[in-house]
């Protein structure tokens, strides 16, 4: 089916010591030998066995294009489960490009975005979730989101996946061998049987779907709104955070309404600070737009991290943003504790309903603790790589939660009395949906757009 072969630069453009330029398909070894010369050998690839290496130098015509080692592997033991090489050559831009050329002249086709793991996907070799793992995995930003990914790739979530749909599937199964041969298969007692296994099937799809909350902020960082009155030394605070030794700072404008986020990587987790009100420049958050603004700056932020100058008294400010952040993700800090504190801490923990870290921010202590309260208020008791899944993309969340309202249905219709082929409906929407998510019965203009997604050589 898919037997033109394909060749692209698979390492990062720019200068660095190597880069690799991949070949796959059935021509694979052919192209390869019609440009490579093994140093002081006679033997062509072709010739050669699988999975070895080979030492020499690519020529365009007469001229020798550049040094290199070529890796050789036959399908289906490769990434792709095709035929491919790889040629480890010096990793300049133009000697990386100049080689290019030269397997493309000698009958390979440039590959398109993502088309090496979507051939490793047509072929079989992965399913679609571990596709998208592949995507993941190449943009993780931080530990957490690369530990996920990975174990996706392995094929953690593509594994409970098959689980649910292998159960659901033995149901249909089951329904329609009575429904055709009655005589010997009894339906008697059935809906009782199938409401205890929906209702666990349910259980286990919405700890799934919770999952992805985290799995965004696991993704994508936790979205992070400071709050605070003037002065209460937020902009100090954030330039600790930001600080050369613990973070690392880019800044990018956003897509939409030119919110400046900085993005700050700390023990493993990044935070996206949003400047929203301008705490870096103007400092007065609170005071300038009011406390209502400030708090809708705050509705969409997964965290809020709420400074207290604990030198001065509280005010009705105060008192009102406490009460406000009660329900939410927040962590309160009373600032300024190298000074003779006005304010105590019980106080504000009581007030505000949360956790609160005495931290100076121009001595910088207490600013470990803030990071693990993070992680505690994220990750810890959630998210446990050994033995708990983490959905982190979106189109696998909203399979699930489609897939989980096709199970409420079924429950529905075995609460109401209805007949078996009503069952069976909504369990093959179910079955379909989760399907989705491993790439079993997805469209094909799906599978383009997802690996669209890719970057070249991928
Ligand atoms: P913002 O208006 O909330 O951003 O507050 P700033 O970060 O600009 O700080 C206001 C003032 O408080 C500045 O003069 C800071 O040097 C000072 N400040 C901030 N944090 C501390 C601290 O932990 N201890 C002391 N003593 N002063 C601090």
């Amino acid at each position: 089916m898919h037997t033109d072969t394909i060749a692209a630069i698979a390492t990062a453009m720019g200068n660095s010591g190597i880069g690799i330029v991949r070949i796959s398909g059935q021509e694979a070894v052919a192209v390869a030998d019609r440009i490579f010369k093994e140093k002081g050998k006679q033997e062509t690839l072709e010739g050669s066995p699988s999975h070895t290496i080979h030492y020499g130098y690519i020529y365009d015509g007469d001229q020798v294009v550049d040094e290199v080692l070529v890796m050789l592997m036959r399908g289906p033991r490769s990434f792709t489960a095709e035929d491919t090489v790889e040629i480890d050559c010096h990793g300049g831009m133009l000697v990386t490009r100049r080689i290019l050329e030269t397997v493309l002249k000698a009958g390979a086709r440039l590959a398109e975005p993502g088309e090496f793991t979507k051939r490793a996907f047509l072929n079989g070799r992965i399913d679609l979730s571990q596709a998208e793992a592949v995507i993941d995995v190449i943009n993780a930003k931080n530990e957490y989101a690369l530990k996920s990914s990975v174990g996706q790739l392995r094929g953690s979530v593509s594994k409970k996946i098959r689980e649910l749909r292998e159960k659901i599937l033995y149901e249909i199964a089951f329904i329609e061998s009575a429904l055709d041969d009655p005589e010997h298969i009894s339906l008697d007692g059935y809906g009782e049987r199938l409401l205890i296994g929906v209702q666990k099937m349910e259980q286990e799809l919405s700890r799934l779907i919770r999952s992805s909350a985290n799995g965004r902020v696991v993704s994508e960082g936790i979205r992070t709104v400071i709050l605070g009155k003037p002065n209460a030394g937020k902009s100090s605070l954030m330039n600790v955070l930001v600080g050369e030794d613990r973070a690392i700072v880019t800044d990018i404008a956003g897509t939409t309404r030119d919110i400046l986020e900085e993005h700050i990587y700390l023990q493993g987790i990044s935070l996206n600070v949003v400047d929203t009100a301008g705490i870096r420049s103007t400092s007065d958050v609170v005071e300038k737009i009011g406390v209502e603004r400030a708090m809708e700056a705050a509705r969409d932020a997964d965290l809020i991290i709420y400074v207290v100058d604990g030198s001065r008294e509280l005010d009705e400010n105060d008192l009102q943003i406490m009460e406000l952040i009660r329900e939410r993700k927040a962590v309160v800090l009373l600032n300024k504790s190298d000074l003779e504190p006005v304010v105590s801490l019980e106080e504000i923990a009581e007030k505000s309903g949360h956790r609160v870290i005495s931290i100076s921010a121009k001595e910088e202590t207490g600013i470990d603790q803030l990071e693990e309260e993070i992680k505690s208020l994220f990750y810890e008791g959630e998210i446990d790589f050994n033995d708990q899944i983490l959905i982190t993309n979106v189109r696998h969340a909203e399979a699930l939660r489609e897939a989980y309202d096709s199970i409420r249905m079924v429950e529905n219709s075995i609460e109401s009395g209805m007949p078996e082929d009503f069952f069976s409906i909504d369990l093959m929407n179910a079955y379909e949906k989760l399907g989705l998510i491993v790439g079993e019965a997805v469209e094909d203009d799906l599978v383009n757009e997802i690996f669209s997604k890719f970057c070249m050589g991928k």
